[in-house]
């Protein structure tokens, strides 16, 4: 397994492997790597020739008041992961190497990044849907591994790769979870014992939302009612919002149909963390 810092060594080594026709997997990622980051690797190994882990917290995607400066780090243990699911080159660049200079230039895709998170995010998604646009450019991948966990980052960068058509196959990858159910997350590290307990209480929240669609409840404002009721007995937790869309296009909706995407957001102390579930409606 290889590291590089650099866009024009990451550059030649991917070159390189694409002119013997390997098919190049990508999988990006802030660090602090755990099994969900894992279970990325392990199918962009099983799908492609050549697999390349991007490590960068970036800034751009991170709001003034937000937790970009104590951002979890420890690349030591993110090589033996990488290494260990697989990954054959880790690009691992400095800020600067990434952003020499104040860029001019963004992506913006409107209409997915003003709802959801990107309402308690403003700017949230403009730099994620950068840096990505950015990564591509420089890896160049046949295949990119975006987790479900992050269900609107994942929208905002299919309909990125559709509208500027690049030619990259997008792969979600579904969400690994602890044994109680909570969704892995570096974030999870900043939670006290009993905070991380509280934690549970947005799986807990999907949970009583798929018992009452598979009992037969269709109305999106009935399943929102029973959720924030639920979570507001946590009193560790503070809600942000769950919302009921269409699964593509992250529409919102009255009446259950096709599939869909139930999201949340809650805080714990300064601990922001989100979790989804899907349904395909006509299975139920
Ligand atoms: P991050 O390092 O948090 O930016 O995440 C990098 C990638 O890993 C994103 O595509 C995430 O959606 C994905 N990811 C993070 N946590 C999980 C998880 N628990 N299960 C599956 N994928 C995840």
């Amino acid at each position: 397994m290889f590291v590089t810092k650099t866009i024009s060594e990451i550059r030649n080594i991917v070159n390189a492997n694409k002119k013997t026709g390997k098919k190049i997997g990508f999988v990006p990622t802030m660090g602090y790597l755990h099994e969900g980051h894992c279970s990325l690797i392990t199918k962009a190994r099983e799908e492609n020739d050549f697999v390349t882990v991007s490590i960068f917290v970036n800034p751009t995607q991170f709001g003034p008041n937000e937790d970009f400066a104590v951002y979890p780090k420890d690349f030591e243990k993110d090589k033996q992961l990488c290494l260990k699911a697989g990954t054959d080159l880790i690009f691992y660049p400095s800020i600067e190497e990434l952003y020499p200079s104040t860029p001019f230039t963004h992506i913006d895709v409107e209409k997915l990044t003003n709802i959801m998170c990107g309402v308690f995010r403003p700017g949230h998604f403009r730099g994620v849907a950068t840096i990505v646009c950015k990564l591509f450019n420089i890896i160049q991948p046949d295949r990119a591994y975006f987790g479900e966990k992050d269900a609107q980052q994942l929208a905002v960068i299919q309909r990125m790769v559709e509208d500027l058509n690049f030619p990259i196959d997008i792969v979600p990858v579904p969400t690994v979870r602890d044994k109680d159910g909570v969704a892995m997350s570096s974030r999870n590290s900043y939670l006290s014992r009993k905070e991380r307990q509280a934690a549970s209480v947005l799986i807990k929240s999907l949970v009583l939302a798929k018992k009452m669609i598979e009992t037969g409840e269709r109305t999106a404002d009935a399943i929102h009612r029973a959720m924030k009721e639920f979570i507001d007995k946590e009193p560790m937790a503070n809600l942000e919002y769950i919302s009921i869309t269409t699964k593509e296009g992250l529409q919102p909706i009255q009446k259950l149909s096709g599939y869909i995407l139930i999201a949340l957001a809650i805080k714990i102390g300064n601990t922001r963390l989100i979790d989804n579930m899907s349904f395909n409606i006509k299975l139920l």
